[in-house]
């Protein structure tokens, strides 16, 4: 049986002033009351968004939590590598989703849209933090986060939910809720939660549209009920609420846009992706002239051998990665020429991520709330890589081995985490 944590205490204090002449073996520590963790992801919530008028509930969060002046996302900027690392602690380069689009000569190809590559849990190459967590017993429920349809390590979550982008941000806050508030025998000890609505309008109309305020605006609601959810139940003191996003988003304008057989024919070589990163492999017999059109500063978008890549992205040692990476400047994309022409200037995005990750405008959101966390701080930035041993230690559990460090949330963690990994 649980003692509820103040009877624990007044207990522990009596037992401590007692017989304090005799000699007596000491008291194992108290451990730390259980208490759950609800990881939600806010795809492409730029940290600019936040304190402009459109996010009351994460502003409420981070007043009585913690925030980040912002969080740097993993390259490349985009959904999958960024939410894999989030759960994982590894850079792209190392839990191979490399991209939302690749491919992999053993495996096949992979894209977003595709929902058995998805599910093929040969693509994932890390321990999310479902798994370090259900090895450790504790019950997972995740909603549709990236990686959740696959078996990887032939585990999954107690519960999940595959994307379903026909149930509203209300709808699936309120499943996230109604886990969060089952009796303690059935709760999940961490659940995660994903929401596209504002990633999808900020694409289509632009970061700074009044159509993506007011997505915002709708999944900062959808947080609100589950907030007030555990609110209700009694169990914001034992839940920590953390609130993340991938990525943040740039305007691009409609004439921004290059066809990517512009860049390298298609005869000399493959474009593994299109978009923001592109990659290319040579065709056979086509090498010397792909490297010598290709490699270097072009107007708009620079192109590396993916072993000369900046260090500082940690990226180009995957298998996956193609033998050439070009990196689009900020507000310029990269298409097939077909769909170019298919496109009127209303059909092209407004916004796009995929961009350098050292761009203010990518910045992603880091606010999180709970028993865990100090009041009212703000941290400076860290590398998303930091998420993961993070749930780690409000968990408990020893963290798989990873590219980041919780230390970083040391000053702003109540000592109730020390016990912790
Ligand atoms: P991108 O903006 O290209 O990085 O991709 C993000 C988009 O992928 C989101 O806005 C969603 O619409 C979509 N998406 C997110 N998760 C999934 C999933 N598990 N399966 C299919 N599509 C998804
Ligand atoms: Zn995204
Ligand atoms: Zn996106």
């Amino acid at each position: 049986m649980r003692l509820p944590l103040v009877r624990v205490t007044v207990l522990a204090l009596l037992l401590g002033t007692a017989g304090c002449t005799t000699t007596r073996p000491s008291l194992p520590a108290t451990p730390p009351a259980p208490h759950s963790v609800v990881l939600i992801s806010i795809d492409g919530l730029p940290a600019s968004a936040l304190g402009r008028g459109n996010t009351p509930v994460l502003d409420a969060l981070a007043r009585d939590g913690v925030r980040a002046e912002w969080m740097n996302p993993s390259y490349p900027v985009l959904t999958f590598p960024n939410h894999f690392t989030l759960v994982t602690g590894l850079r792209p380069d190392r839990h191979g989703i490399i991209h939302n689009s690749m491919r992999d000569d053993a495996v096949g190809g992979f894209k977003v849209a595709d929902k058995t590559a998805g599910a093929d849990a040969r693509w994932w190459q890390g321990e999310p933090i479902w798994n370090t967590a259900e090895k450790a017993g504790l019950r997972t429920a995740i909603w549709a986060w990236p990686g959740n349809a696959a078996p990887i390590e032939g585990l999954r979550p107690t519960r999940w939910v595959p994307y379903s982008p026909e149930i509203s941000s209300a709808d699936r806050a309120d499943q996230v809720a109604a886990w969060m508030t089952e009796p303690a025998t059935t709760r999940p000890r961490l659940a995660a939660l994903y929401f596209e609505r504002v990633d999808n309008v900020g694409h289509d109309q632009g970061p700074e549209a009044p159509e993506t305020h007011a997505a915002i605006r709708e999944v900062d609601a959808a947080v609100g009920r589950l907030v007030q959810a555990l609110d209700a139940h009694g169990l914001r003191a034992s839940t920590d609420v953390v609130v993340v996003s991938d990525h943040g988003m740039a305007p691009v304008r409609p004439d921004q846009y290059i066809a990517i057989e512009d860049m390298a024919t298609i005869e000399q070589a493959e474009a593994v992706s299109t978009g923001q990163v592109i990659g290319f492999n040579p065709r056979a017999g086509h090498e010397a002239a792909t490297y010598q059109r290709l490699l270097g500063r072009h107007a708009h978008y620079t192109c590396w051998r993916k072993q000369d890549l900046p260090a500082r992205w940690h990226y180009g040692t995957h298998p996956r990665i193609p033998a050439i990476v070009c990196q689009f400047d900020e507000g310029w994309n990269g298409l097939p020429a077909a769909q170019l022409a298919r496109a009127t200037t209303e059909h092209l995005n407004r916004g796009s991520h995929g961009y350098d990750n050292a761009f203010p405008s990518m910045r992603a959101v880091f606010v999180a709330a709970g028993p865990s966390f100090r009041h009212g701080m703000t941290l400076p930035a860290f590398d998303n890589v930091d998420v993961y041993p993070l749930l780690a230690r409000l968990l408990g559990v020893t963290p798989a081995r990873n590219d980041g460090s919780s230390d970083v949330f040391t000053p702003v963690l109540t000592p109730r985490t020390d016990t912790a990994h």
